[in-house]
């Protein structure tokens, strides 16, 4: 193998053992009457103290709520009984790391959560050189479903290259028509979601978004956003929190940004029939014979 993608899979590998240091220390920290932003904020700390950054604000999605979900900067809300879908990210130099883990505090969805960990699981038992992106929606969909739940139909995981959190090719998370067989050293994240009989397995946006990236740049003439321009361009395209941002004039600042096609904004992602949602992810590097998971504590089953 050459040199350089040795080098380059040494960050993705340094990326994600931080990742999944912090991951396993945050879990400990999701308990009822515990602040979020607290939640949040140690993430986000954590990944800077042991030398990465964070590729991503530090996702707290609770219930039905699915995804994109962040404490705003004067958030005051605390864990209930909730069902809490914690996902995170890492960077060394543009190289991330991207997992998520389900906390169930309301302490009767252990099958959901479950059904999320084993799609998951069975997926990344397939992947290697050669496998196709069809085999593995095959694989999370049919996990789901043997476990009595409904798969997410438009969440999927996805390919990760520098700077870039969201890249091709999509790993869908049930069977479709139309796949891509992944290489040797491709890097991806797999991320099942599954939610219950309530659920529509499907979501949309709702609310507000508290996170945001940089599509391109475009000349603007309001101060404040020549000055927030000038700031998010740090984050090479990943996506920020708003809670990160210099507080002068932020909504006019951001508004300004968004009309000119500058930013893309997130909003949350809920479930449509308002079913409870869990979900599982971790990273891995696709190898000739099998995968490494960058993401992992520990060994998985
Ligand atoms: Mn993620
Ligand atoms: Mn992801």
């Amino acid at each position: 193998m050459e040199e350089e993608t040795e080098l380059i899979l040494d960050k993705y590998r340094s990326a994600g053992r931080i990742l999944a240091e912090v991951r396993e220390e945050a879990v400990e920290r999701i308990k009822e009457g515990v602040a979020l932003l607290e939640v949040a904020e140690f993430v986000e700390n954590s990944i800077r103290e042991k030398g990465a950054q964070p590729a991503f604000p530090c996702n707290i999605s609770r219930n039905e709520e699915a995804a994109h979900a962040t404490p705003s900067i004067d958030d005051k809300s605390v864990f209930g009984k909730d069902i809490v879908k914690l996902d995170i990210g890492a960077h060394i130099d543009g190289y991330i790391g991207d997992s998520a883990v389900t906390v169930d505090l309301s302490g009767n969805n252990e099958g959901l959560v479950k059904a999320s960990e084993a799609a998951l699981s069975e997926a990344i038992k397939i992947i290697r050189d050669g496998v196709s992106t069809v085999e593995i929606g095959e694989v999370i969909e049919n996990t789901i479903r043997e476990q009595g739940y409904k798969p997410v139909v438009n969440l999927t995981g996805h390919g990760l290259i520098r700077y870039n959190s969201h890249a091709p090719p999509t790993i869908p998370n049930v069977k479709y028509e139309h796949g891509v067989i992944l290489r040797e050293n491709n890097v991806i994240a797999i991320e099942p979601f599954a939610t219950d009989a309530q659920g529509a397995g499907k979501v949309v946006e709702s609310g507000n978004a508290e996170i945001y990236s940089l599509l391109k740049a475009k000349p603007v003439r309001l101060r404040e956003a020549k000055k927030l321009l000038e700031e998010i361009k740090k984050y090479q395209g990943l996506p920020f929190a708003k809670r990160w941002l210099p507080r002068e004039r932020l909504d006019l600042a951001l508004r300004t940004l968004k009309n000119t096609g500058a930013l893309r904004d997130y909003p949350v992602l809920r479930e449509e029939g308002k079913g409870l949602i869990a979900q599982a992810e971790h990273t891995v590097i696709v190898k000739e014979d099998g995968c490494e998971v960058t993401t992992a504590a520990f060994k998985l089953d």
